[in-house]
């Protein structure tokens, strides 16, 4: 299917209720190609009025969703899965047209994004409680697990299936219904997921899709209602700070999966080649553009030019250039804002010391493409080595103590992932016990895993998705006390 084609299929209005409408004041929102600028097509851009209807379904479904026997749900959890991986082309091509990362990696993140209905919809099944009898013998204590309630799940545009699923999955398990607000720049993916939701067979009004240019006016008055009970983001820091504080008032259920500023460190007892591998994949998978990206690389003073030289060649390496192309391992940053962002990094960067080993600026006539970059002898004060840094910018500072490297990894107000290399199994539990971060790679430079509890501490946010914890979040335990 060409690209034109596969436009076409898409439905681009709100999903409400089980039927597919047009903003309620007609007006559209654009969404572009960030490899050329050009718009691919327009979507529907939601009132407030259209937000509230999306409540109000979901609202509606709600009751007789949590009633529908768990295998059920399972079960279309498990053919949305099958049907996912029947169009992994189509969902591939979607992304990288509305986010620009190369092919073979958006078909990695329909692989991983469908993975997490197949994992939930096993989930779905083994909802339990427990039976005890109280110490003094006198009632019996029985606990039972219902689901929240109407959920509202907000989106990044960054990984626009996976960040989908991976809420959308274990909420249709719990037996919640759900609104769902994908990033204004990439909107397509998930009306094609809701396009597929409803193929499945889910109920009108379980899944519930607004696409918005006014984002804070629509998801203010949704998060004040009383009836919502449970809010979900994906996102920056900033924007999730926020939303914890609109959710206050309601004292909503809230998971938050913020940003990052992942330390990766490399001992000096490192297999190098393996450090290597594993910084090409917490560096470059989405171009850098990923909470679990590695921003700064601690790496011990004996080995840091060796692995700077190794890592700089596999940078070399790198193709540039729109993520549809043959051959193409890098694709565009998301934005001009985003590319700014990125060079006015690189600048402070070497502006305070840092040396540029490869790369370093903007490339290409349209799009809004970065090089490939490694900088070394970063100075501490350089800005990003305290701010996500969102592009494919590797920066190296060396350190001589294992103290003091972890030291330095902490040394930040998030604490999502951090990765570790070394072949010293004492020092691998260690370090992976003394760093404050949610999750650990120890000779990996991939944590994320549908059967794992992704998620940060600090300001990277609270909550857990995937593994056997992602579902408790869309449950209560209700405790009720017999007296026999
Ligand atoms: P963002 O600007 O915070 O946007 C995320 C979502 O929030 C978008 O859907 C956005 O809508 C919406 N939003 C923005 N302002 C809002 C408001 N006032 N009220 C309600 N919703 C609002 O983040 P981003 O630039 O898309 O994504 C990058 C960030 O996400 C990075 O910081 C990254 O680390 C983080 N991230 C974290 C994880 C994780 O699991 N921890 C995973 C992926 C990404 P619009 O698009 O309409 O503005």
């Amino acid at each position: 299917m060409n690209e034109q084609e596969l436009l076409g299929k898409i439905n681009t209005g709100l999903y409400i209720g089980g039927e597919w409408r047009d903003s309620s004041d007609g007006r559209t929102l654009d969404v572009e190609d960030p490899a050329t600028g050009k718009t691919l097509t327009s979507v529907a851009d939601a009132t407030v009025e259209d937000g509230a209807a999306a409540l109000d379904a979901a609202v509606a479904a709600q009751a007789e969703w949590a009633a529908t026997p768990p295998r059920e749900r399972g079960e279309l959890l498990r053919s949305a899965f099958d049907l996912i991986n029947e169009r992994a082309d189509e969902f591939a091509l979607l992304m990288t047209l509305e986010m620009g990362k190369p092919l073979a990696q958006s078909k990695g993140e329909v692989a991983y994004g469908g993975e997490f209905f197949r994992w939930f919809s096993e989930e779905a099944v083994r909802i339990a409680g427990r039976w005890s009898t109280a110490p003094d013998g006198k009632t019996r204590l029985v606990t039972m697990k219902q689901p929240v309630g109407p959920t509202l799940m907000i989106t990044p545009w960054n990984f626009p299936l996976a960040m989908g699923t991976r809420k959308i999955g274990p909420a249709i398990a719990a037996g919640c219904t759900m609104v769902i607000k994908p990033a204004g720049q990439t909107p397509l993916t998930m009306l094609a997921l809701a396009q597929l939701l409803e193929e499945v067979g889910v109920p009108k009004g379980v899944v519930n899709v607004v696409t918005t240019s006014r984002t804070g006016d629509v998801m203010e008055p949704i998060i004040g209602d009383p009836r919502l009970r449970k809010l979900t983001f994906t996102g920056s820091t900033p924007v999730g700070k926020n939303l914890v504080r609109q959710s206050a008032d309601q004292l909503l259920r809230v998971s938050m999966e913020l940003g990052g500023n992942a330390p990766f460190l490399v001992f000096e007892d490192a297999d190098l080649d393996a450090a290597v591998e594993g910084a090409m994949l917490a560096k470059m998978r989405n171009m850098g553009e990923a909470c679990t990206a590695a921003n700064r690389f601690l790496v011990h003073e004996s080995v840091a030019d060796e692995f700077a030289r190794r890592f700089a060649a596999k940078m070399d390496e790198q193709v540039l250039g729109r993520g549809t192309e043959e051959g193409v391992t890098v694709g565009p940053l998301i934005d001009d804002k985003q590319l700014g962002k990125v060079a006015e990094l690189v600048d402070d960067a070497t502006s305070r010391g840092a040396s540029v080993v490869t790369g370093g600026s903007k490339t290409g006539d349209a799009g809004y493409f970065f090089q490939p970059t490694v900088l070394k002898d970063v100075p501490a004060e350089a800005d990003l080595v305290r701010e996500e840094i969102f592009g494919p910018v590797a920066p190296i500072t060396t350190f001589s103590e294992e103290d003091k490297a972890v030291q330095m990894a902490n040394d930040t107000e998030y604490g999502l992932v951090a990765y570790a290399f070394t072949t010293d199994l004492g020092r691998a539990v260690r370090v992976s016990e003394s760093l404050h971060f949610g999750m650990v790679g120890v000779n990996q430079g991939i944590v994320s895993n549908p059967a794992a509890p992704f998620g940060g501490v600090k300001q990277s946010g609270f909550g857990r998705e995937g593994g056997i914890e992602g579902i408790e979040e869309y449950l209560d335990v209700k405790y009720v006390g017999i007296a026999p």
